[in-house]
C-alpha cells in the first residue's frame, strides 16, 4: 500500500495538505530511536516538514519506548491522535498489539516483528512451569483483522544476516514499501546514521525487509480444527543455556527473574545454571541480561536431529 506521494524537494510536484503519521513502538534496546531518526532525516531531505515526539525515559532493556513521526507540507502537532496512525511499526509483538487502537481503521498499515520480549511483570507468578501472562493473539489472527498488515520474524532475518540487532532495519525495509521515498534515499540515510562497522549488515537488512514484502503471502484460510495429533517430538526438546562468562557482570538480574529459579551466581560472581532440567525455555534471562551474556538454545536430542540443531527460533508468522 502506498500512503501518499510525498512532496520531494525539487520534484516540482505540488505540496500536499495531507500529513502522514507513523507510530513506532517497542522496548528499550531495540533501536526505535534509530529507525525514527532515519525516517525523520529522510523526510527532511525530501523537503518535508517533520515533527517527532518520543518517549525514551524507559530506554533501559525491556522498558516501553515509542516515537511519533509526522510529516507533510505543514505539520501542526507532533502527536498522533488515537485512530490516526497511517502506519504502526512495532519492534515487539505485544507492544504492537498494545498500540493497535492508534492505527487508522481499515486504511492503516500494521508492521510488526513477531519477536516476543516478555516483561518481568508478566512473570509475577513464579510457580514452576507457569506460562507468562503475555499477549496470546497469534499473528494470523491479528493480521486477518486488519486492512494491511505484515507480521514477520525480523529478528530471525537479521540473525541470519549476522547481527540480530539489525532487526529494526529489516522492519524499516518493510516500512519503506508503504511510503513513497526512493530506495536509494533510504539507503543513503541508513548508511549515514548507523555505526560505521554495521553499515553493510544494516543495508542488507533493509533490502531483506523489502524483499520479504515482495514474497509475503496471504495467510491460508484457517483450517477446520482437527483433533490434536500426537507430536513425536513433543517433550523431547532440550533447553540449553549458553553462558559467556567473560560478558557476565554478575548483576544478578537473571537469577532474580528466572521464574523457575534455576540460575545462581558462582563463587566468582558469574551466573551458572543450577537446575537445567527445570528450565522451561522462557528466554526471560536471555532478554533481560543487559550484557547479552546468556543465550538459550532449544535443541533436539542427537538421535532426533543433527547434533546442536537449534529448533528454538521464535515462532515465525508471515502474513499480509
Ligand atoms: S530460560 Fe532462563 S529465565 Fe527461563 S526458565 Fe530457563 S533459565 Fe530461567
Ligand atoms: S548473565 Fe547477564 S543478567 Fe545474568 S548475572 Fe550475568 S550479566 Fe547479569
Amino acid at each position: 500500500m502506498r500512503i501518499q506521494e510525498p512532496n520531494r524537494a525539487g520534484s516540482g510536484s505540488s505540496p500536499t495538505e495531507t500529513v502522514v503519521s507513523v507510530l513506532m513502538v517497542g522496548v528499550g534496546g531495540q533501536g526505535i530511536l534509530m529507525v525514527s531518526k532515519v525516517l525523520a532525516t529522510l523526510c527532511q531531505a525530501a523537503g518535508l516538514e517533520v515533527k517527532q515526539s518520543e518517549v525514551h525515559g524507559m530506554a533501559k532493556r525491556g522498558g516501553a519506548v515509542f516515537s511519533h513521526v509526522r510529516f507533510g507540507a505543514k505539520v501542526h502537532s507532533p502527536l498522533i491522535p488515537e485512530g490516526e496512525a497511517d502506519v504502526l511499526l512495532a519492534l515487539e509483538w505485544a507492544e504492537g498489539l498494545r498500540w493497535l487502537h492508534y492505527l487508522r481503521p481499515e486504511k492503516g498499515v500494521f508492521i510488526s516483528d513477531v519477536r516476543r520480549i516478555v516483561p518481568p511483570f508478566a512473570c509475577r507468578d513464579r510457580g514452576r512451569g507457569v506460562a507468562p501472562r503475555y499477549a496470546r493473539s497469534t499473528p494470523a489472527e491479528i493480521i486477518g483483522r486488519l486492512g494491511t498488515g505484515y507480521a514477520l520474524d525480523a529478528t530471525g532475518i537479521a540473525r541470519d544476516l549476522g547481527n540480530e540487532r539489525a532487526a529494526n532495519t529489516v522492519l524499516l525495509g518493510v516500512l519503506s514499501t508503504a511510503l513513497d521515498f526512493p530506495e536509494e534515499a533510504w539507503l543513503e540515510v541508513i548508511t549515514r546514521l548507523v555505526p560505521p562497522k554495521t553499515v553493510d549488515v544494516n543495508r542488507a537488512a533493509f533490502l531483506a525487509g523489502r524483499a520479504w514484502v515482495e514474497n509475503a503471502v496471504l495467510p491460508e484460510p484457517a483450517p477446520e480444527p482437527a483433533p490434536p495429533a500426537a507430536d513425536p517430538l513433543l517433550g523431547r526438546i532440550v533447553n540449553r543455556l549458553e553462558i559467556t562468562r567473560e560478558w557476565c557482570k554478575g548483576c544478578d538480574i537473571c537469577v532474580k527473574f528466572c521464574p523457575e529459579r534455576c540460575l545462581a551466581l558462582d563463587a566468582e560472581q558469574i551466573v551458572v545454571p543450577t537446575d537445567p532440567e527445570a528450565c522451561t525455555g522462557c528466554r526471560l534471562c536471555e532478554w533481560l541480561c543487559p550484557d547479552f551474556a546468556i543465550r538459550l538454545h532449544k535443541e533436539l536430542p542427537a538421535e532426533a536431529a543433527p547434533a546442536g540443531a537449534d529448533v528454538g527460533a521464535d515462532a515465525v508468522g508471515a502474513a499480509r
